[in-house]
């Protein structure tokens, strides 16, 4: 047996974090995963989904030049060299030179100080739980008898098919259905709601939609997958508009319709540590049912974002060893889905500030077609838009456009540190970057004063 100061199960964006974390604190720490360090975001997330991404950006820019053939098997073999170079930084002999522990094996709770991993115990005094989430198999009839494709499976594929389906609209959905798409897959997409990515600024939304369209994206919004069924030619969906029923095929069919949390097989109820259909029940300092147990990540939510669950991941350490807790501040979390162009966003929608402040707000918007470096660059289809209150602090933001993940995060240091829109007017911003969209947007908030 062995005791340590913190057992953390789950090698993801969380669980290293919390490691790290806890070895700043100069504690004992143990990190257990059933597969090797990085979680969902090096070997099935972020890192192959933005490696295909700005692989089919530079297959497309070539492709605006002269025609290029495409080999998804090197493309496919490159993803995964990347993960591999990506997956350096969290090796296990990185952690153990930091002074981790590092066990491989599935974790189950034995009681609230124990843990059983392959064979071996484990005690610690302080348990924090990161296992992430999974692909959620929706109830259509049939998906079961299909050899369907997730976020897991997908990286793996030894060459990309020459038709797929996506289900869902989310970020997941949409950002492989454009790579896919720009890679010589006839891509068609099937989402539930009016648009994709409909939490979104809508105008937005809708505006990136039509650019997937042109770039030959099938979307089938509005419509509900109601059968799936496969045979020798491929596989069939059947998809579902007020009662109207169609079919559509492909190779392929990848499910992108939303993530259930990993909980099975820990023994969390055996241990009466709660949890509920979308993750364990934690109050805002990551603490579960149970005093010396916490939750992190993907696991708990409410964002899926490899960023808020590697400082949920600290903080959840700061809080069980500490004196000070701290837990994220949901007013101030951004995001950006990773299209060309990118969409980014931080804090309220504009229908969401005008309904929370009875439409006592500002909003400054500018389209990419009227800055310089966009028009050089031939980026012209985007948009920013800033909303503030009476004050002229950010509620929140959205940029539709290139660079928009980088811009916002000069909005995002304001909106975090309360300092007014309109300040920015006083910063020189050199000419000509994308940044000068903002300024000169502030300039309005300033004259608006
Ligand atoms: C295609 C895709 C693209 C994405 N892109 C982005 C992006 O661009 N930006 C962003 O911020 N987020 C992105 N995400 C989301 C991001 O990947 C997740 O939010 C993040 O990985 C969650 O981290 P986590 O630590 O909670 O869980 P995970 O990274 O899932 O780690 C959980 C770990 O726990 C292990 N585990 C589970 N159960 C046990 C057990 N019982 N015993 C031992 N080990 C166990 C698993 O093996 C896994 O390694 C993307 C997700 C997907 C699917």
């Amino acid at each position: 047996m062995k005791n340590y100061d913190v057992a953390i199960i789950g090698a993801g964006a969380g669980g290293l974090n919390a490691s790290f974390e806890a070895i700043n604190l100069g504690k004992k720490v143990v990190l257990i995963d059933k597969f090797k360090p990085g979680g969902e975001c090096t070997w099935s997330g972020c890192i192959p989904s933005k490696a295909l991404i700005q692989i089919a950006k530079e297959v497309k820019t070539a492709q605006s030049f002269a025609p290029i053939s495409i080999d998804s098997k090197q493309i496919m073999k490159k993803v995964r060299a990347l993960i591999e170079t990506a997956h350096q930084g969290e090796s296990v002999d990185v952690l153990n030179e930091a002074g981790i522990d590092y066990v491989n094996g599935y974790a189950t709770f034995k009681d609230a100080n124990t843990l059983h991993v392959e064979g071996l115990e484990i005690k610690a005094d302080k348990i924090i739980i990161a296992t992430g989430s999974s692909a959620a198999v929706p109830p259509i009839k049939g998906l079961n008898h299909v050899n369907y494709l997730t976020n897991s499976s997908i990286f793996l594929q030894e060459e990309l098919p020459k038709e797929i389906i996506i289900l869902g609209g989310g970020a997941i959905g949409v950002e492989l259905s454009q790579a896919m798409q720009r890679l010589g897959v006839q891509v068609q997409l099937v989402e539930m709601e009016e648009t994709i990515l409909y939490r979104e600024e809508q105008e937005m939304a809708c505006m990136l939609q039509t650019t997937l369209e042109q770039e030959g994206i099938n979307f089938y919004t509005s419509h509900k997958a109601v059968e799936v069924k496969e045979d020798d030619t491929g596989i069939t969906v059947v998809i579902e508009q007020d009662g109207n029923k169609k079919t559509i095929t492909a190779n392929a069919i990848l499910l992108a319709s939303g993530r259930k949390p990993n909980v099975e097989g820990l023994n969390l109820e055996e241990i009466g540590v709660t949890y509920h259909s979308r993750g364990i029940e934690v109050n805002e300092f990551y603490e579960t049912s149970i005093p010396n147990i916490y939750a992190v990540g993907d696991v708990v939510g409410p964002y899926l974002f490899s960023h808020t669950g590697g400082l949920q991941g600290k903080q959840a350490i700061q809080n069980a060893f500490a004196d000070k807790k701290e837990g994220i501040n949901f007013q101030h979390v951004a995001w950006c889905t990773f299209t060309d162009p990118e969409l980014a966003r931080t804090g309220m929608t504009e229908k969401q500030a005008r309904e929370q402040y009875d439409n006592r707000i500002q909003v400054y918007t500018l389209d990419y077609s009227d800055l310089d470096r966009a028009i050089v660059d031939e980026k012209t289809k985007g948009k920013a838009k800033v909303i503030c209150d009476e004050k002229g602090l950010i509620l929140g933001a959205s940029i539709l456009g290139e660079r928009a993940c980088e811009m916002l995060c000069e909005l995002q240091i304001l909106k975090s540190h309360n300092i007014p829109f309109y300040s920015l007017q006083k910063a020189i911003h050199p000419y000509p970057g994308y940044s000068e969209l903002l300024l000169m947007m502030s300039h309005e908030a300033y004259n608006n004063q």
